[in-house]
């Protein structure tokens, strides 16, 4: 079963916060050689859903939704609910897959820790003492932690106080671990005890990726190539709760089949994070060549970007879509400088969310690889912009000048921009295993 609970985070907490993290990861990996079997429940934690005031619930319910399609593929079976306002979610068969259990709520947007839980039934204290130190045996079998003891007595007919349990635990648990230590301001082993009807015994928490549940901000169009960026700027709009379509255009044949795979690998890679994605696989080749035709080579990235936006926005505005995603950057490129940012947007009358816009490459690589889109994005396949790059692309564009250059397109780009919708693919992309 696993369990959440609101614990809201406000800025002023930020560095208590990221203390709290590192202390996580701390403990986590102390207990990295636990036996799992034990763990029929977790407790989830999460963030900043608990500040949505009578909203709250609707956050709840989604962030629960979210719990439930990552388990799906799970092994095993489990059962998600909320109870004073906690979300359990509960193993209910006998086996399950503990580590893959792990790795699908670490990728749950709104989770921002989770706990696997041990609970038992009250037999006594000495019962509980004795169990507590059973399991902390085989979850720490070298011993020489240090620890605190943080009793919740939600049941008030037990028979000690919190402060007695504290202590009277803290005792057992040295008497068991005679290397261990007590340390109340900084504990390696935070050893959670809540007496509720029944017993709730954790000490680990696994950080989650922290955000909103997918579903809880509306939805966006990525503009998804095969590159190192654009999956992360996906990834980071997803995380604050936003559901995820793309757009990919390709050139064949001067993009191959490969490189048009390689978009969807990472549409799943991402998908695991967003749920599923509709991708629109649009044929791109007749815009791109007739653009080259007509206008300066060395506006031609410009100028195919207006229409890569263009057309990006009309899939969006026909899937209900709030905003497109693309992943640049100022300055990575000569398509990003602020002049050419300026000209790209320009042809755009939703709002574009840039979430990598002041990252440099190496924080970018950083999170492609936390988020394993890295090994799939460094593929040498083709890319329909780097077909046809001029040795010297416009690095300042001047948008009147853009704009007259485009005059020379005649009517002919609408109908090619028709066709390119009519004949777009879409492809329902779901999570990658
Ligand atoms: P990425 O930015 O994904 O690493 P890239 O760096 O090769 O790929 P850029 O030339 O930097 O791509 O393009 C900037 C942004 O434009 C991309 O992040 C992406 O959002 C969008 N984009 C570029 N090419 C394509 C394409 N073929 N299909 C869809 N979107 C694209
Ligand atoms: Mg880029």
């Amino acid at each position: 079963m696993i369990y959440m609970r609101a614990n809201p985070i406000g800025a002023a907490d930020f560095h208590g916060f990221a203390n709290r993290i590192c202390e996580v990861l701390n403990r986590y990996e102390l207990s990295e050689r636990r036996n799992c079997v034990m763990y029929r429940s977790f407790l989830v934690k999460y963030g900043e859903i608990g500040v949505k005031g009578k909203n709250r619930y609707i956050f709840e319910n989604m962030l629960m939704d979210q719990v439930k399609f990552a388990l799906k593929p799970v092994e095993g079976s489990f059962e998600v609910r909320k109870e004073q306002g906690r979300i359990y979610v509960d193993v209910t068969s006998e086996d399950y897959d503990y580590e893959g259990c792990v790795e699908a709520l670490k990728r749950v947007f709104g989770v921002v820790a989770f706990c696997p839980l041990l609970q038992v039934e009250d037999e006594g204290f000495d019962k509980l003492a004795e169990t507590v130190v059973t399991h902390l045996k085989e979850a720490y079998p070298a011993g020489n932690f240090s620890f605190k003891v943080n009793a919740r007595r939600a049941r008030k007919n037990y028979p000690k106080d919190s402060m007695e349990i504290n202590a009277d635990m803290g005792e057992k648990i040295l008497d068991a671990f005679p290397n261990a230590t007590v340390d109340v301001h900084n504990p390696q082993v935070m050893v959670c005890i809540e007496i509720r009807s029944m017993i709730n015994i954790y000490w680990e928490e696994i950080p989650g990726p922290g955000g909103m549940p997918v579903g809880s901000n509306g939805k966006a169009m990525l503009l998804l190539s095969g590159g190192i960026d654009s999956p992360v700027a996906g990834y980071m709009i997803a995380k604050r709760g936003v559901a995820i379509d793309a757009t990919y255009f390709h050139a064949p044949p001067y993009t191959s089949e490969r490189a048009k795979q390689k978009v969807i690998d990472l549409a799943r890679i991402v998908a695991r994070f967003s749920g599923p994605i509709n991708l629109h696989v649009v044929n791109f080749t007749d815009i791109q060549m007739y653009i080259y035709e007509k206008c300066p080579h060395e506006e031609l990235t410009i100028i195919m970007r207006r229409y890569m936006m263009k057309l990006a926005e009309h899939f969006a505005k026909e899937s209900g879509c709030m905003g497109l995603i693309t992943g640049e950057s100022i300055g990575q490129v000569a398509s990003q400088t602020m002049q050419s940012l300026y000209v790209t947007n320009e042809v755009c009358t939703m709002p574009v969310y840039r979430p990598l816009i002041g990252f440099d490459k190496q924080e970018i690589v950083d999170i492609s690889e936390k988020i394993e889109t890295y090994e799939t994005s460094i593929l040498p396949y083709e890319d329909c912009c780097t077909i046809y790059v001029a040795k010297h692309p416009v690095t300042k564009p001047n948008l009147e000048y853009i704009r007259k250059s485009e005059t020379k397109l005649t009517e002919k780009i609408d109908e090619l921009m028709q066709i390119a919708i009519d004949t777009v693919e879409t492809i329902r992309i779901e999570a990658a295993e």
